[in-house]
């Protein structure tokens, strides 16, 4: 990172204007071709970079304003899916309906883009295994494919490693594997509404995909992310990390990015059962809260964290990306100014720390 001492970056997402909602929407629908809403969102993208450098962040994405949401990409980009059969949750995701292949770049191509316009550092973000198995493997659709979700979690692995090659030679700084689904097993609730009864078989089969789609990668920055999930500014499960923590010294990976600013974290004393061998990305800004924190209140947050966690090991960011599904308007002047509180807020920090 540039800064040795509280790096900033983002989780991924930012607000999709009404329009760029559209092109994508309109993509989808086959009414405009992928030429065209690339070229459309080619223009886009290049103000959410100015936007995230105005901001002061260190490491930017695009906003991942080419996708649907950061899980659909996938089953977008990846042969064997069909949209829309999964319907969980109410919000349809696509179901596997065939053995996977690699068949063209998942975000390699974001990469390109974004590289060339930007001095700052760039983050590519995939979905991680887990989640993929658990959002998108449909008990019907998929079993002529796929008789369990850890088959299709299995055969996600080299499918990741071989775009994690791909980003890295498009000149990403970090790739981030996004798998909220580990945090929202705390949740006693969400696990008998998903029928998790093994708890721990659930954690441990989620880090051991991480570490076996990471084993031996080099020359790029690792991450996971992990949140409680959220949509249309709600979180869908809530409570402190504890129960996840073994789990978390499991992985081998650089940073672990996780969601701290929000309530529904339940405060940050489970940092004190962080890992030690592991950077701590420090979620300090609650993207489900439409105030804009001051940058006073994002400093009493990182101070409070330095408490568990040793201040060299830290990197800023919001909780999670601003908007992680194509029907979950946001707003992107919200996001700025948190965006730019949070910048202000690591720069404070570091004067203090110095
Ligand atoms: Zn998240």
């Amino acid at each position: 990172m540039a800064n040795a001492l509280f790096p900033t970056t983002v989780i991924g997402s930012l607000p999709r204007p009404a329009w760029v909602r559209e092109v994508i929407l309109d993509r989808k629908a086959g009414r405009l071709s992928e030429e065209e809403a690339d070229r459309l969102l080619d223009r886009a993208i290049e103000s959410a970079l100015l936007m995230q450098e105005r901001a002061g962040l260190e490491e930017v994405t695009d906003g991942e304003w080419r996708r649907e949401s950061y899980v659909k990409v996938f089953a977008e980009r990846v042969r064997g899916f069909q949209a829309d059969l999964n319907p969980s949750g109410g919000l349809p995701y696509p179901a596997v309906v065939a053995p996977i292949a690699y068949h063209r770049p998942i975000a390699a191509q974001e990469i390109e883009f974004v590289r060339p316009r930007t001095g700052r550092r760039v983050k590519a973000t995939l979905p991680a295994p887990y989640i993929i198995g658990r959002r998108m493997w449909h008990p019907e659709h998929s079993k002529a494919a796929y008789p369990t979700r850890e088959k299709l979690m299995a055969d996600c692995v080299p499918v990741l490693r071989q775009e994690i090659e791909a980003v890295r030679a498009a000149g990403a700084d970090t790739v981030q594997l996004d798998e909220p689904w580990l945090s929202t097993l705390v949740d006693p609730g969400f696990r008998e509404k998903e029928g998790v009864t093994d708890v721990r078989y659930e954690m441990d089969l989620c880090a051991d995909l991480i570490n076996q789609t990471l084993d031996g990668i080099e020359g790029i920055e690792t991450g996971m992310h992990l949140c409680h999930a959220h949509f249309d500014h709600k979180h869908a499960t809530e409570g402190p990390y504890d129960l996840i923590m073994p789990a978390l010294a499991r992985v081998r990976i650089g940073t672990i990015f996780m969601e701290y600013a929000t309530p529904a974290a339940g405060g940050l004393a489970s940092l004190a059962r962080f890992p030690e061998h592991v950077r701590l990305g420090l979620g300090c800004i609650d993207h489900c809260d439409r105030r804009v924190e001051t940058p006073e209140e994002v400093v009493a947050r990182v101070e409070e964290a330095v408490r568990y966690v040793d201040r060299g090991r830290i990197t800023l960011h919001p909780d999670c990306g601003f908007s992680p599904s194509v029907q979950n308007p946001m707003d992107l002047d919200e996001a700025y100014l948190k965006l730019r509180a949070m910048c202000q807020a690591a720069e404070m920090l570091r004067a203090r720390f110095r």
